[in-house]
């Protein structure tokens, strides 16, 4: 089968890899109708994701239909359309009982797929924990809308709960990129007054606008930091925002993050950087931050799939390409360079 593989090194190809097959009971060989390419993908290429072992096929974000299920998965079955959760997780240990899937201590547990074990960008994967990791789509559900599902919608609403977003509070979110977006769509979900969106690419705040999802629009681009601190008081009751959400990963991102917070807030950082950042404590000092960082828990796919279904969540704004796995490398020039105004691209295997 056409099996797109982390080389090391900086190589993601296209390549030939055999159908893979049922290892343990609990698994399923799902094949792949839609996948994508996430910025965690990209990441893996440039070798900032230790977790990435080179020869793994990537591709943590896809649904498909169940082709084979082993003797002990009860929850779907061969034929059913399913979304795939990008952690995989045993249900069992002590982070899974909590919730905290993300830290599943089972070999297989985790963000594994798409790094550690074969994932999604390929026309055929095993789900190991299958009852755990696959949700399965109502028919009147289309891929396209279930797509991002296990991870993007994921990391947004996992994001939006932790960043504790009273009704009425102003929340303010860095980067309005594809998980950016997911956010403030989860973000919305618990009523908050107001949602700024900062982002230095214009077209992706209009996206971020022209959906719903963000009232006020920052770009630091045409301002200075002092003066965006000052934009985000004043839509704050002059204080700062109440939640923050830093979702951009850029280079000086997470310093914007904690000084656009009023004091007390919840800074959730949900971006993965490829470099360390600084915390100025003596800075910070007195504006009694609360940090929580990221990792999505991947927990709540039949909820958020729920909300799909009643149109709470619409995540169709955000493809803006559509493809085949044939094209799959032009695909990743086009969204690694971030060419043609792309945020996210659906391809078809
Ligand atoms: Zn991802
Ligand atoms: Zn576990």
């Amino acid at each position: 089968m056409k099996a797109a593989v982390y080389e090391g090194e900086g190589k993601i190809v296209l390549t030939q890899r055999p159908v893979p097959s049922l290892q343990e009971d609990t698994d399923a060989i799902v094949r792949v109708t839609l996948t994508t390419i996430c910025s965690s993908d990209i990441h893996i290429k440039h070798g900032a994701v230790p977790r990435a072992v080179p020869g793994t096929i990537v591709g943590h974000e896809f649904v498909g239909i169940v082709e084979q299920t082993g003797s002990a998965v009860k929850k779907v079955k061969p034929g059913d359309r399913v979304a795939v959760n990008v952690e995989t997780f045993c249900g069992t240990c002590f982070y899974c009982k909590q919730g905290y899937v993300n830290n599943c201590t089972d070999r297989q547990g985790g963000w594994a797929l798409g790094c550690r074990i074969d994932g999604g960008q390929a026309e055929y994967a095993r789900i190991p924990f299958a009852d755990n990791g696959l949700t399965k789509i109502p028919d009147s559900v289309t891929d396209e809308q279930a797509l991002f599902t296990g991870d993007l919608l994921s990391t947004g609403y996992w994001a939006a709960k932790i960043g504790e977003i009273t009704p009425g509070d102003t929340v303010a979110v860095l980067g309005a990129g594809p998980a950016g977006l997911c956010t403030m769509m989860c973000a919305r979900l618990y009523s908050p007054g107001k949602i700024i969106a900062v982002d230095t690419d214009s077209r992706r705040l209009q996206t971020a606008r022209e959906n719903g999802l963000a009232d006020v629009l920052l770009n630091p681009g045409d301002m200075t930091g002092e003066e965006l601190e000052t934009a985000v008081k004043q839509e704050s009751h002059g204080r700062g925002a109440d939640a923050v959400f830093e979702v951009a990963g850029g280079e000086d991102t997470f310093q914007t993050a904690w000084k656009i917070a009023r004091p007390n807030a919840v800074v959730a950082v949900v971006a993965m950087y490829e470099e360390d950042q600084t915390l100025p404590l003596p800075r910070m000092y007195g504006k009694n931050l609360i940090f929580k960082t990221g990792g999505v828990d991947g927990s709540e796919c039949g909820r958020i799939m729920e909300l799909i279904q009643a149109g709470m969540l619409n995540t169709e704004c955000l493809i803006t390409h559509r493809t085949t796995l044939d094209n799959l490398m032009e695909a990743y020039d086009i969204f690694e360079n971030k060419k043609e105004g792309v945020i996210k691209i659906a391809v078809t295997v």
